[in-house]
């Protein structure tokens, strides 16, 4: 079978995208504040830890959006909610066993750079009061480039941010005009110009493949046009349409969405795009220039997967503040409550803000270290980081993928060669001990 009826044939395979393990479909309400507050309080307090903040707003709504924020034009929600948010990190931190160092600091929503110069400042210098970020720390942060000034840019360097990424998904005026989100080239350059200008020299820029009225011969445009721009990332993902799960997504019709065959074409469209432009593919949907420290990790095999996709941070510790964050704790995984208004309840009756979460057991551990290894470096040696974790390798039927081609052995080490890096999640979901009862909830995997 050719490399592209076995991508389209495995094409509607519903599996995780694995930034987590287990996946959040397994998170219970069993895991609350007071079990958050005593992973917190088990911390390693020598040991650096990554926050991210998330603020769930933006000033209007992009309908392909598959993120948990609400639109607003006014100023009253966004600084109420960061009243909250300063609440929130005081309550966590007086939680912690300790002063703790920062190795990693990321913005997200949402569209974080919502937030004033002077409400950044703030969120910033309550930061600092609270830990010591680290010499060298990445500070990164989402814009949004049809909001963004200068005043906003020199804020953000000011800050000591370092890294600004942007959804740009598509220049193509008729796909902005599907998606609801009109953004021209120019306004992008303009936005990075005044973030490089400012002193934010790290950007990354988000595609979309898969969008209403998006041919290959326009996303490979919109990846030339993005590459112009020399991002130091990109990230390509297959726009997910789930209208029954996200109401706003019911405004793109269904007609216009291309069908599997041209996702395809338009994802390999992308990828040669960014390729020929001198981008090195990075995992399963990330390209960077060689010289950025993604590259440079992915080389090093220090390259990780988080919630935020791929992070270069070395943390295995990620707390996270806002409204639906989810904190990456050594005993497992914890999330606030999406909803912003019991989100705040809490925060202001004192309470961490936990609504779920799952616990992570030694062989969930195992289980993620090979998981991550697919997902990350599309090989794997399960043996032997079943040997490091002092335990059993797991069993994983890769009898079918093996026939497909979509993996191979090398004696121990398993291999999901590069042209069947979208399937790598296949692979993964083979040594996941959870997926039966979960596989419907997921995105389709090209
Ligand atoms: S700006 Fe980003 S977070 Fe906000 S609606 Fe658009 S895609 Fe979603």
């Amino acid at each position: 079978m050719s490399r592209r009826a076995t991508l389209l044939r495995h094409a509607n395979a519903r599996t995780p995208r694995y930034t987590s393990y287990p996946t959040a479909p397994h998170f219970h309400e069993g895991v609350d504040g007071a079990v958050m507050e005593r992973w917190l309080g088990a911390l390693d307090p020598a040991r650096p830890v990554s926050l991210y903040v998330h603020v769930p707003y933006c000033r209007s709504l992009c309908w392909y959006c598959g993120c948990n924020t609400r639109a607003t034009t006014r100023a009253e929600p966004v600084a109420a909610y960061l009243e909250r948010l300063l609440k929130e990190l005081e309550l966590t931190a007086a939680r912690l066993p300790g002063r703790m160092a920062i190795s990693h600091f990321a913005m997200g929503g949402g569209t974080p750079a919502i937030l004033s110069p002077d409400q950044i400042s703030r969120l910033m210098d309550a930061v600092r009061a609270r830990f010591d970020l680290l010499p060298g720390a990445e500070l990164s942060i989402e814009i949004d480039p049809r909001h963004f000034t200068r005043a906003d840019a020199v804020g953000l360097a000011r800050n000591g941010f370092t890294r600004a990424s942007t959804g740009v998904q598509s220049f193509d005026p008729a796909v902005q005009a599907a998606i609801n989100r009109i953004q021209p080239w120019e306004l992008a350059a303009i936005a990075f110009d005044r973030l490089r200008e400012a002193g934010v020299g790290a950007i990354n820029i988000d595609l979309l493949y898969g969008l209403p009225r998006q041919s290959a011969a326009s996303a490979r445009a919109s990846a030339e046009a993005a590459a112009d721009l020399a991002p130091d990332r990109l990230a390509v993902f297959g726009y997910a349409h789930v209208p029954h799960m996200m109401a706003h997504q019911r405004l793109i019709r269904d007609e216009e969405l291309p069908d599997a065959r041209s996702r395809l074409d338009q994802a390999d469209a992308m990828e040669d795009a960014l390729l020929a432009a001198g981008y090195q593919a990075i995992g399963i949907d990330h390209y960077a220039l060689p010289g950025d420290s993604m590259a440079r990790a992915l080389k090093a095999r220090t390259l990780k997967r988080n919630f935020q996709g791929y992070t270069t941070d070395p943390s295995d510790v990620l707390i996270g503040l806002g409204a639906s964050a989810i904190s990456a704790l050594p005993h497992g995984y914890v999330q606030a409550h999406s909803d912003v208004r019991a989100w705040g309840q809490a925060v202001e009756a004192g309470r961490l803000p936990a609504r779920r979460g799952v616990a992570v057991s030694a062989q969930d551990r195992l289980r993620r270290a090979i998981i991550e290894q697919l997902m990350t470096y599309l090989d794997v040696d399960p043996a032997a980081l079943a040997a490091a974790h002092g335990l059993a390798e797991p069993e994983a039927d890769l009898s079918e993928l093996e026939a497909a081609g979509i993996v191979r052995r090398d004696g121990a080490r398993i291999i999901v060669p590069r042209a069947y890096r979208p399937l790598a999640r296949l692979a993964a979901a083979a040594f996941d001990g959870y997926l039966p009862a979960s596989a419907a909830r997921h995105s389709v995997s090209v």
